[in-house]
């Protein structure tokens, strides 16, 4: 056993609290509020290794009190922050963290990769906040258990993201349409800062505060801008940058957010706030995941868009620290960086080790007979990978087989001009063209057991996501197209 291995793990030994070092306009301290007959559904033990944590203090009963609210007898000074938002595009006030409570901060002092990083631990459903307003504080297993293994498919997807850490049921009701059970989630992050968090201090006129947030942002996450005069310039720049990446991905894996609101987008560009989101089963560019968003506001195909207004919003909140003059190029960077990395992205999923100018239309090409033919997008990507040796199983796919016989011959032509073997080309295909994602019926299923108390579809589901690429022969039922009862699912932004 290793000196580590007998101390009995807390997060409060490891916790710093930078947060606090600052004024305290953002955030409140608050007492998060215990749930009844907790019970683990599930530890992230591929995360709790990141982290550095030791898994089987982790899993310990004194955590399980913790990480169900239950703080009594440690030191731990818990907080919500405040943060405002435009929310379809309408400007909503004052919002904040109405059921989320950072526990405080995990500094990893043991895996050499992120060494020394600083994370959030965060309960997410464990009561009310300042900033609950009517609501409860509470979250249901159903959207916990979505934003538990959607968070972790997204990360196995390398699409940056929050993260969570475990998963905690109970029997203390929780009233929507009907009554559910509270649950509460474990988000880690890196950040939970939005871009909300600045509009809350411009539009009130407290320009001293958007300066402040920004520096705490720059002195935690890139403290060699400090001493620099373009420090917000960066900021900004980096925020345009990590987003502009983050929905290229989405685009290339076909994930639809859901609500893209700006309190719903992190400053550090990573997914944040899994709510109705869905992956594309076959491919529409109009799909709207959200039941709620009756104008398709937030539709596949306007994700990109919206990213860019949401950076605008942002421009916006810091015009007192970036002229306008400066913004203005910086927000215009937006779309290349876009452009560059979905193209980028789609050549490797197509197996084009470099994109040109001519697969443009190639792309698109395909898009329009996906969409025309009804094709799933995950499960034609993923058969794409073996198209050199079964183009027959690839044509099946699609209903108009003379039109996917032009597109074949055309991609076959680009793809031979390659001058690489076909099985290398194959091999690096079915690392960027997952078996897996999750399907809104694969959580349904698993939220149904969970119900009843089994979690094992749960831990099924995270197993698989976390390795989305590879072969899991217990789950190949999981690796097709989706049961036609999962047309009826429907979600919204009830959670
Ligand atoms: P969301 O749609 O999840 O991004 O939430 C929008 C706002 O509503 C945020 O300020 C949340 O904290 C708040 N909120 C959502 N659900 C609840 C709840 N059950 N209790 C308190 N606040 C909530
Ligand atoms: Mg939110």
């Amino acid at each position: 056993m290793t000196k580590s291995d007998q101390s009995p793990f807390v997060f409060e030994n490891t916790f710093s609290r930078t947060f606090k070092t600052e004024d305290n306009v953002y955030f409140n301290e608050v007492t998060p509020a215990a749930v009844s007959d907790p019970e683990w559904v599930s530890v992230n033990l591929q995360l709790a290794d990141e982290l550095g944590l030791q898994s089987h203090n982790l899993q310990s009963p004194k955590m399980l009190k913790i990480m169900s609210g239950d703080i009594r007898g440690t030191s731990l000074k818990p907080i919500s922050v405040v943060y405002s938002g435009h929310q379809f595009g309408v400007w909503a006030g004052q919002l904040g963290d109405g059921r989320a409570i950072t526990l405080g901060e995990h500094r990893i002092n043991s895996t050499p990769t992120k060494y020394n990083e600083l994370w959030d631990v965060q309960l997410k459903g464990a009561g009310t906040t300042p900033y609950s307003r009517f609501a409860d504080g509470r979250a249901v297993l159903r959207s916990s258990i979505r934003e538990y293994l959607c968070s972790e498919a997204m990360n196995g997807l390398g699409i940056p993201t929050t993260r969570a850490l475990s998963l905690i049921s109970s029997s203390t009701p929780v009233y929507r349409d009907d009554v559910e059970s509270a649950a509460i989630l474990c988000r880690v992050a890196r950040s939970h800062i939005r871009f909300g968090s600045f509009e809350h201090f411009h539009y009130r006129n407290q320009s001293e505060s958007v300066r402040s947030l920004a520096d705490y942002v720059i002195t935690r996450h890139f403290p060699e801008w400090l001493d620099t005069e373009d420090r917000y310039i960066n900021l900004m720049s980096n925020a345009v940058l990590k987003t502009a990446e983050t929905i290229a991905h989405w685009q290339a894996e076909g994930f639809a957010h859901g609500v893209m609101n700006t309190d719903n987008m992190s400053i550090l560009g990573e997914t944040i706030d899994y709510g109705p989101f869905g992956f594309l089963d076959s491919y529409n560019p109009d799909f709207v995941c959200n039941s709620s968003d009756i104008n398709g506001r937030y539709s596949f195909k306007n994700q990109p868009a919206i990213g860019l207004w949401n950076l605008n919003a942002l421009a916006t909140a810091l015009t007192t620290l970036i002229p306008s003059e400066s913004l203005i190029p910086i927000l215009k960077t937006y779309e290349p960086v876009f452009l560059s990395r979905y193209r980028s992205l789609m050549s490797a999923k197509l197996g084009l080790q470099k994109y040109e100018d001519s697969d443009e239309e190639l792309i698109n090409r395909l898009l329009a007979l996906m969409n025309e033919n009804s094709v799933d997008y995950s499960l034609f990507f993923r058969k794409l990978c073996l198209f050199s040796e079964d183009r027959e199983g690839v044509r099946n796919m699609f209903m108009d087989r003379f039109a996917f016989d032009d597109w074949a011959d055309s991609y076959s032509d680009r793809f031979n001009r390659q001058d690489l073997d076909a099985s290398s080309i194959k091999r690096s295909m079915l690392k960027v063209n997952p078996k897996y994602i999750l399907r809104n019926y694969m959580a349904q299923n698993a939220i149904e057991k969970a119900i009843q108390g089994d979690y094992s579809e749960v831990n099924l589901l995270l197993e698989i996501l976390q390795k989305p690429y590879e072969e899991h022969p217990t789950a190949e039922h999981y690796a097709g197209i989706p049961p036609d009862w999962a047309d009826q699912i429907s979600v919204s932004c009830s959670s």
